[in-house]
């Protein structure tokens, strides 16, 4: 979400204190109204945003290994977190992504077109605007990994009709790294946008057998989630955090 969970009913029900906001280059989409949203990204996000979380775990384990993801770290994080969903851009470039990708409710129709743009953008040797879109398809991947994405249910950024999952996870980053699956290797990075999905789904109907999501169904706090709940979303937090790893290592071994 381009941080338009209302704050103020987020900090009344949470009692979370905020303070904190993005500065970025590129270019700002803003949107008419609300937005579409995930895990929380930045833009106007007291909180550090969870969006950013798991793509800087992504790059504390592969920078080393790749050392570009480094120097561009920043634009990729940055780009992590633009939310080009369903609803239209004010920022025409992003309008026009937007549209040529599919940008729907729980992701876009087409992530392998940002990969596609991405290999472009490298090849003819921009690694800023590479690095840009790949931070964008990593935003996929994470938004993936939540359940009302996955299961395609419908949900926006307003106390109306959020996900309460999305809104108890922006309240704690507590993520769990207990794997129930392995990297399955992709040559293409935009095939864990699915996997993430699957993944997410399967480990919502392993935990609750026989429930059909809603957005509705968890708290919306950890103050009031049970531990099962606590312990779903945290392992949702490292298994998606996980799922960006081997989608942006992928990636990297296409570019050496
Ligand atoms: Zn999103």
């Amino acid at each position: 979400m381009s941080f338009r969970i209302n704050i103020a009913i987020l900090t009344a029900v949470s009692g979370v204190m905020f303070g904190c906001s993005s500065t970025e280059k590129v270019s700002e989409e803003g949107s008419t109204d609300e937005q579409e949203q995930g895990w929380d990204s930045q833009d106007g996000n007291p909180t550090h945003a969870t969006h950013s979380y798991m793509t800087e775990y992504a790059l504390d384990q592969l920078q080393g290994t790749y050392p570009e993801l480094k120097t561009y770290r920043d634009t990729i994080v940055y780009a992590s977190n633009r939310e080009i969903h369903d609803a239209a851009l004010s920022d025409a470039t992003l309008e026009q992504l937007r549209k040529n990708v599919g940008g729907n409710n729980w992701g876009c129709d087409h992530p392998e077109y940002v990969w596609g743009y991405a290999k472009y953008f490298y090849a003819k040797g921009d690694k800023y605007s590479a690095y840009w879109y790949l931070g964008w398809l990593m935003h996929y991947v994470e938004d993936a990994g939540v359940p009302a994405h996955a299961f395609h249910v419908y949900h926006q950024s307003s106390p109306s009709d959020w996900d309460n999952l999305e809104v108890q996870a922006t309240q704690r980053w507590n993520p769990a790294y207990g794997l129930n699956k392995s990297n399955p290797a992709y040559s293409d990075p935009s095939s864990y946008v699915a996997f993430s999905a699957t993944w997410a789904t399967g480990d919502f109907t392993s935990t609750y057998p026989g429930v059909t999501y809603y957005r509705t169904f968890f708290s919306t706090s950890p103050l009031w989630a049970s531990s099962k709940e606590k312990t779903f979303i945290s392992n949702r937090q490292g298994r998606t955090a996980t799922a960006v790893k081997w989608a942006m290592q992928t990636a990297m071994t296409h570019w050496q």
